[in-house]
C-alpha cells in the first residue's frame, strides 16, 4: 500500500512545535524513517542567549549520488486560535483541505518527501540506487541560529558529502507546478547616521539640520538603482524602511538624524562590493557633511544554482506530473537553501504558499498527493533502477 500523505501530514500538524518546541514532529519523522531503514541522529544545538532547538540527519545508503530532502518541521506561532475555522493543530481535513499551522510551511512538504521516499524505496527493493538523507531543522521560523547552519557543520564534520539538495520551502504562488526557486537574493540591512548642529529654529543660520541632509542623502540614494538586473535576477533594490530623528521638542533643530535601509541584492554585487558602492553614493550626495553608515551583520547571501542538469530534472518531472513548465525563479525572501548551497547545489519546490503563516493556513489535499508523486518521479530520476548508473552526479 502507498504511503499516505495526508496522514502523514495531518500527523506532523497535530504535533505543537512552534519554534523552538520540538513538539513530537521531529519524533514521528524519527520513527517514519527508522521503520524504513534509515540511520536517524537526533542532535540539540545551543548558542548563549537562545534557545536549544532539536534537529533531526537521518541517511540511507552509502554510494553516491547523495541526495539531501530539507527542511523544516518548526512553524511560526498560530495566533488567536480562535480565528481559526478548524484548530491550528488538530489536523482537521474539511472541504477537501487539510488545516493546520505548518499545513504548507512545511510540514506538508515534508509528509510529502517521506511519502515519496518510502515508495520509491519500496518499488526499488529497500534501499535506493545512491543515498538519501533527510536533513530536517527545528529551528528555521526563529533565528535560525541552532538549525540547518550547524546541522550542515555538524554532517560536513562525521565526513557526509551531499551532491544535490531539495528544500520543501513553498514555492507557488498560484498552484502546484507554478514555480522552482533556483536561487535567493540577498539581503542587507543598515542604519544611515547624519550629524549636524543643533540649535533654535528661529535661528538657523547658528544650526545645521541634520534633517535637511539625510533628506538630500536618501533622494539622491533612491534616484539611483543599484543595477538592472541580471540573467536570472530582478533589480536590486534599496528601500528605507523608517527616518528617525526621535526629536520631542517643536523648537530645537536636532544634532543627528538617521535612516533605517534594507537592501535586496542579485548577482551582481557581494555584501562587499554592495556596501562599497552605497558608501560611495552617500559621500557623493553628503558633499563633505558628516554621516556614517552601521551596517548590521547578515548571513543572507546572494546564491544561485545554474540552470543545468539537476535543475532540469526537478523541473521536468513537474512539468510531466503537473502539465505546467515552473518557472524558474530567485524571487521572495531569503532562506535556509542560503546556508545549504555553501555545500552542494540546492533548488527549492513545495507546495502553494498562498496561505503561510496566516490564519486558516491550509492544504489542498489533493495538493499533497500530487507533490508526493512529483517528489517521486524526481526521486524515480534520481536514482534509476535496475543497477543503471545516475546520469547526475
Ligand atoms: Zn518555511
Amino acid at each position: 500500500m502507498p504511503a499516505d500523505p495526508i496522514i502523514l501530514a495531518r500527523d506532523l500538524l497535530r504535533c505543537r512545535s512552534v519554534t523552538p518546541a520540538e513538539g513530537g514532529a521531529l519524533s514521528l519523522v524519527e520513527k517514519v524513517l527508522s521503520g524504513a531503514g534509515f540511520a536517524v541522529h537526533r542532535i540539540v544545538f545551543s548558542e548563549p542567549g537562545a534557545d536549544d532547538v532539536e534537529n533531526l540527519y537521518a541517511r540511507i545508503g552509502t554510494s553516491p549520488p547523495h541526495l539531501v530532502l530539507a527542511g523544516h518541521t518548526d512553524v511560526v506561532p498560530a495566533g488567536d486560535e480562535a480565528r481559526w475555522q478548524h484548530g491550528p493543530f488538530a489536523g482537521d481535513i474539511a472541504e477537501g483541505a487539510l488545516f493546520g499551522r505548518g499545513a504548507v510551511d512545511m510540514k506538508g512538504a515534508i509528509a510529502c518527501k517521506l511519502a515519496a521516499v518510502l515508495d520509491h524505496l519500496a518499488a526499488n527493493g529497500g534501499t535506493p540506487n545512491g543515498s538519501i538523507s533527510f536533513l530536517v531543522t527545528g529551528d528555521e521560523e526563529g533565528i535560525a541560529v541552532n538549525g540547518t547552519i550547524k546541522l550542515l557543520k555538524w554532517a560536513a564534520a562525521r565526513g557526509e558529502t551531499f551532491d544535490h539538495c531539495i528544500l520543501g520551502e513553498p514555492t507557488n504562488p498560484k498552484q502546484l507546478g507554478d514555480m522552482v526557486k533556483i536561487g535567493r537574493r540577498g539581503s542587507l540591512n543598515g542604519t544611515l547616521v547624519v550629524a549636524g548642529t543643533s540649535g533654535h529654529v528661529a535661528y538657523p543660520a547658528l544650526a545645521d539640520n541634520p534633517v535637511r541632509r539625510i533628506v538630500a542623502i536618501m533622494s539622491a540614494v533612491m534616484a539611483q538603482p543599484l543595477d538592472a538586473g541580471s540573467d536570472h535576477f530582478d533589480p536590486s533594490n534599496l528601500e528605507f524602511t523608517s527616518v528617525d530623528v526621535g526629536n520631542k521638542t517643536v523648537n530645537v533643530i536636532p544634532s543627528e538624524a538617521r535612516a533605517r535601509f534594507n537592501i535586496r541584492f542579485n548577482d551582481h554585487h557581494t555584501q562587499g562590493s554592495l556596501k562599497a558602492l552605497v558608501e560611495a553614493r552617500v559621500r557623493a550626495a553628503a558633499k563633505g557633511g558628516y554621516f556614517r553608515i552601521d551596517w548590521d551583520p547578515s548571513n543572507a547571501d546572494v546564491f544561485l544554482t545554474k540552470p543545468g542538469p539537476f535543475v532540469e530534472l526537478v523541473s521536468g518531472a513537474i512539468t510531466d506530473a503537473t502539465g505546467h513548465k515552473p518557472e524558474l525563479s530567485t524571487s521572495g525572501g531569503t532562506s535556509d537553501a542560503r546556508f545549504i548551497k555553501d555545500y552542494c547545489p540546492v533548488v527549492e519546490f513545495g507546495l502553494v504558499n498562498e496561505t503561510m503563516h496566516k490564519i486558516d493556513e491550509r492544504v489542498a489535499t489533493a495538493d499533497l498527493v500530487a507533490l508526493a508523486a512529483i517528489y517521486r518521479r524526481i526521486l524515480d530520476r534520481y536514482f534509476p533502477a535496475n543497477g543503471a548508473s545516475s546520469s547526475i552526479a
